[in-house]
């Protein structure tokens, strides 16, 4: 497993991810997937012990400060593991209905997790080319999957979540919004 030095500095992160080149560079392949496979050992008790790293779901390359529209998710449940190494993703429809996450979210590259609910569509449409499984894919997700994909996308635009929390109104329900 490789170890990455997850980026904090706004300045960075501000930025505008970049689209990649098809087909993907070895170098560009690699990294994608090493990115799925930290985010894997994140979420192994021993191993985000052991290294000392956070416990992550999802993670785009400008948080390793390269500017590529790249990003990995792995979400382990108790019986199955989605993973996914996209390169180059857009959404093409998303749901009016909303929803966000009761705890609020979090990100590794914002050290200090920021209060307040983040919302997003429901249901998106995502289509991208897929590391894992070397093929374009069309992704249709909801829910908690769906929360973790947009905030990935997110970070290539170099927005980060706290940014789309109300300021005024931190809690402030929305009506027909889904609780995550
Ligand atoms: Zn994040």
């Amino acid at each position: 497993m490789k170890l990455f030095d997850i980026i904090t500095d706004t300045k960075i992160l501000k930025q505008i991810s970049e689209e990649v080149t098809l087909p993907l560079s070895k170098e560009d392949e690699e990294l994608v997937l090493d990115m799925v496979e930290y985010l894997r050992a994140s979420q192994d008790e021993e191993l985000s012990e052991k290294y000392n790293i956070r416990p992550g779901v999802g993670l785009a390359a400008i948080q390793l400060g390269i500017k590529k529209r790249m990003l990995a998710v792995c979400l382990v449940e108790e019986k199955k593991t989605t993973s996914y190494a996209l390169v180059n993703p857009v959404i093409v429809s998303h749901s009016v209905r909303e929803c966000f996450l009761n705890t609020g979210e979090a990100c590794l590259s914002v050290p200090i997790d920021v209060d307040g609910y983040v919302y997003r569509p429901y249901k998106v449409t995502i289509k991208a080319y897929d590391a894992i499984t070397k093929k374009k894919v069309t992704i249709k997700a909801r829910g908690y999957l769906s929360i973790i994909l947009q905030h990935e996308m997110d970070h290539l635009d170099g927005i980060l979540y706290y940014e789309r929390i109300d300021k005024k109104e931190p809690f402030r329900l929305r009506q027909g919004a889904e609780v995550i």
